[in-house]
């Protein structure tokens, strides 16, 4: 059974609890939450939760529960080091091709395991003064190396389309900049946004736009939210897809397989699945790094190449994206057992390699002759 119906976004812990979407007795545990981390649940997620179900995929998501008052070692409020790597406000340049460009702080939905969740939110950094903004274009304009910028934040899609025109026009207008990619949770958080006047913003000459939905489980793909996202694709705006591994959430194969066929079937190129950032309280939402290996090598042996993202961890402090899959190939002289380097040099190879095929059963390559 779905929560009663709401007609505007529920932000406060007592409007949960009176549309029956958490409980009465976490009420005053869940105000402290409130007062660290922004909530906001849409009519649209809203309408998805199944209120009968305990451990329901999508409130894990978005319904906020006592656990996250509750840190871990480790844990940082900037967890994957964007302060580190912010030579202006807004900006943040991690590689040297590309910069994060964070426009705004609030998002239709505060998801419970946000990464920048000491950062989103009302009552946050607030938007980018137009100086600073001004200052932002300037540090774009001035490094030839910036091939593509991510919009990000905060939600780029909350701004109105005739901001976001604007925005395009200005990050179009430099040369060097190529690529203007959305991260982005509204088609799904709230899909009747993706309006054609948005959809027109997007499109500019001199920069193609790619749009980086955020989704986790398949059943966030509704009707609406395929249509939406049909609406940026059919006006020849790609789409990838990027979820985070959630325990709870998309934590089997079989959820995998659907959110990633799903993907696939809005012509959605599923791109990344992060593994689940050290951001403080949010320890009750991640799995470890081996079971994350696992599901990736059993997605491997479910759907086609098509449906495979990259299983990628930030590491800590802002040193970047590395993939953490499992590793197919392994030289054989690192597994031990029969190895005979004789017909390494006659097979005119540095090396023989172990290779695990989808089934996990392992080949020599090159096969010994
Ligand atoms: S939409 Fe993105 S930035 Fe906003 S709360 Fe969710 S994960 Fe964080």
């Amino acid at each position: 059974m779905s929560s009663k119906t709401c007609a505007t976004t529920l932000r406060d812990p007592a409007e949960l609890v009176a549309h029956g979407l958490a409980r009465a007795e976490d009420l005053a545990d869940l105000e402290k939450v409130a007062s660290r981390y922004a909530i906001a649940v849409t009519p649209d997620i809203a309408a998805l939760i199944d209120v009968d179900d305990p451990n329901d995929p999508i409130a894990r998501q978005f319904i906020p529960t006592p656990a996250e008052l509750s840190s871990r070692p480790g844990e940082h409020a900037d967890p994957i080091g964007d302060h580190a790597y912010s030579p202006v406000a807004g900006i943040v340049h991690r590689y040297p091709d590309r910069v994060l460009f964070k426009l705004v702080h609030v998002c239709a939905v505060y998801c419970r395991f946000c990464f920048r969740r000491e950062m989103v939110g009302p009552g946050k950094d607030s938007a980018l003064s137009d100086a600073a903004y001004g200052r932002a274009l300037d540090y774009i304009r001035n490094h030839r190396e910036i091939w593509e910028v991510i919009l990000t934040g905060g939600d780029p899609l909350m701004l109105s389309p005739r901001r976001l025109s604007e925005i395009m026009v200005d990050l179009a207008a430099i040369d060097h900049v190529k690529i203007i990619r959305m991260h982005t949770r509204v088609p799904v958080a709230d899909p009747s946004r993706v309006s054609p006047d948005l959809v027109a913003a997007l499109k500019v000459p001199g920069a193609t736009c790619w749009v980086a939905l955020h989704a986790n489980h398949a059943r966030e793909l509704t009707g609406e939210v395929r249509a939406a996202c049909a609406r940026l694709i059919d006006a020849g705006i790609p789409m990838v897809s990027q979820s985070v591994l959630l325990r709870g959430v998309n934590d089997h194969a079989a959820a995998l397989e659907d959110l990633m066929r799903a993907f696939v079937e809005c012509r959605i190129k599923p791109y990344y699945l992060h593994h689940g950032d050290l951001a403080p309280g949010t320890a009750h939402l991640r799995t470890t790094l081996a079971r994350g290996q696992e599901l990736m090598r059993a997605l491997r042996g479910r759907v086609s190449g098509l449906c495979q993202p990259d299983y990628v961890l930030d590491i800590p402090g802002g040193a970047g994206k590395s993939p953490v899959g499992p590793n197919y190939l392994l030289p054989q002289s690192s597994v031990g057992g029969e190895y005979d380097a004789q017909d390494e040099r006659e097979a005119g190879q540095e090396t023989r390699y172990r290779v695990t095929d989808y089934c996990g059963d392992v080949h020599l390559y090159p096969p010994k002759p």
